[in-house]
């Protein structure tokens, strides 16, 4: 995720992907004795203790395909809003006989929806338990249990296996949400047009989506913006821009599998650049906002041109690049972060190389392999941080363990220390220990097992949940298998102890 400026800064999982969500089946359980209805209602959320709320259960989508018109907003003092109309078209299977399914739709107002060509009628949210006839949808907005949803009955009823094509039409004021930590996210507007990083769940604040990493999808985007406005999203353009009466339509392909969070369609006063590749011929496009700074703009170049170069290194240590393509959107606004939107992050003012190396190095660790549960984020952020150690390292600086020796530096009775990387709680998401303890728990167990396995790990970590969903379970089975050795009490240690961790490691 986020890499703050300056402070830098998982067999189970494969059955749940399917799934959609973990734990919840999506279906609402009948009274025991009774046999329940067979249509019932797919489930308000994919089961994850951090945000019940985000996902849904019942289908699996497949493909979304988002027409957006976008118009930013008007020149200062005007307040910083912007108007955005979407047709999104979602191609779903159900997972379960549905009575009624739910999309996660946060600030937008839904003015049309058809499920199979067949329009539903909009109806009040009924009560619990309250029937409703026919085909209908209708919205809950409850910012307080951060419950965003809008639910679909179709009719037909859907059967389970089935496939169907819900198109959502939407309309909507765009703004600059705040996640649950007050950080900003999703949709978030700026003078030139839009900086749009989703993680955890701010997608929801721009399309309607089953917004959980463990319902991956494939993606295709049209998004229409003022002539002179660039709008980036994540792959590739699947074909010329075009360009009518005052409007340009950008159009983007991203054919491999894809979390919610990790779906970007920023814009702005972008230059987009000319493709260049990676030795293993990866495509590399970069949209970089024509309003930074001599000094951004400096910065930004240098570590850009080292992309090609990151992505050879990764590759010899992770396996091969997981996407069809690669790049970078460097805004002049900022939003606090860098994120590692797929295939292209998104950059706040200006890329530092080591920032560059640490969201590329996501599109292995979060991206190719998400965690099924937002708990399980330190294999995100720390992978991405310790792969930055190893880039360093390669290149001739700071190497991994002098790295990881002055982050061992700090006094046994520091507060840093009483933090648990395993279950950071969704408050703790991004907090400086999931990134650091989590590099040092890589770092460690590299020392642990040794480097042959540690980098075969790593590949058969990426091969065994490539466009899927682990956890920290997954990920200590992999590496026991690996070294042939029981690593519950390295885990424990790491994962699980608040305390600072004994100087074993410490070479
Ligand atoms: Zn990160």
């Amino acid at each position: 995720m986020r890499t703050v400026k300056m402070r830098m800064a998982g067999g189970l999982a494969v059955a749940v992907v399917v799934m959609a969500g973990f734990g919840a089946t999506g279906a609402v359980a009948a009274p025991p004795g009774t046999a329940g209805p067979r249509y019932t209602a797919g489930s308000d959320g994919a089961g994850d203790p951090y945000f019940p709320y985000s996902g849904n259960g019942g289908y699996d989508v497949q493909h979304y395909d988002l027409a957006l018109t976008y118009t930013p907003p008007a020149m200062a003092p005007a307040p910083l809003q912007g108007s955005l109309t979407g047709v999104a078209t979602i191609d779903l299977v159900a997972t379960q006989d549905l009575d009624r399914f739910n999309l996660d739709l946060r600030g937008m107002d839904v003015t049309r929806v058809t499920v199979g060509g067949k329009p539903a009628a909009e109806v009040e949210a009924p009560a619990p338990g309250d029937e409703v006839d026919g085909a209908a949808y209708w919205q809950v907005q409850d910012d307080a249990a951060r419950r965003w949803e809008l639910t679909v009955q179709p009719r037909p009823k859907v059967k389970s296996g089935k496939s169907v094509r819900v198109v959502v039409e939407y309309r909507g004021t765009t703004v600059r949400p705040l996640d649950v930590e007050g950080a900003l996210y999703g949709w978030v507007t700026t003078r030139d047009g839009a900086i749009v990083v989703s993680e955890p769940e701010g997608s929801m604040t721009w399309y309607p989506v089953s917004d959980h990493p463990t319902d991956k999808a494939t993606y295709r985007f049209a998004i229409t913006v003022p002539a002179g406005k660039v709008a980036v999203a994540n792959g590739l353009p699947h074909k010329p821009a075009e360009t009518s009466d005052g409007w340009t339509t950008w159009f983007w392909d991203a054919p491999d599998q894809q979390a919610s969070y990790l779906t970007t369609a920023s814009v702005g006063d972008f230059e987009l650049r000319p493709t260049y590749t990676s030795t293993s011929g990866i495509p590399i496009v970069d949209a970089v906002d024509a309003n930074l700074t001599a000094n951004q703009l400096n910065t930004t170049n240098a570590s850009l041109a080292l992309q090609p170069a990151m992505i050879d290194f990764f590759e010899s240590r992770f396996g091969p690049y997981p996407f069809n393509s690669y790049g970078a959107i460097v805004d002049d606004d900022s939003v606090g972060y860098a994120l590692e939107t797929q295939t292209r992050p998104v950059y706040s003012g200006s890329a530092g190389q080591g920032t560059v190396a640490h969201e590329l190095a996501h599109q292995w660790f979060g991206n190719a392999v998400s965690p099924l549960r937002w708990q399980d984020i330190w294999l995100n952020e720390g992978w991405a941080t310790y792969a930055a150690w190893l880039w360093t390292d390669d290149r001739g600086g700071t190497t991994a363990q002098q790295a990881y020796n002055s982050w061992y530096a700090p006094a046994r009775t520091a507060a840093y220390w009483s933090f648990q990387i395993g279950d950071p709680g969704d408050l703790g998401l991004f907090a400086t220990q999931v990134y650091n303890r989590g590099a040092a728990t890589l770092h460690a167990l590299r020392v642990e097992v040794g480097d042959e396995a540690f980098f075969e790990g790593a590949r058969l970590w990426v091969e065994r949940f490539n466009d899927g969903a682990a956890t920290s379970a997954d990920f200590q089975s992999v590496y026991e298998e690996v070294s042939g050795e029981d690593l519950d009490a390295f885990f424990q240690i790491w994962l699980w102890d608040q305390v600072k961790p004994p100087a074993t490691w410490t070479l």
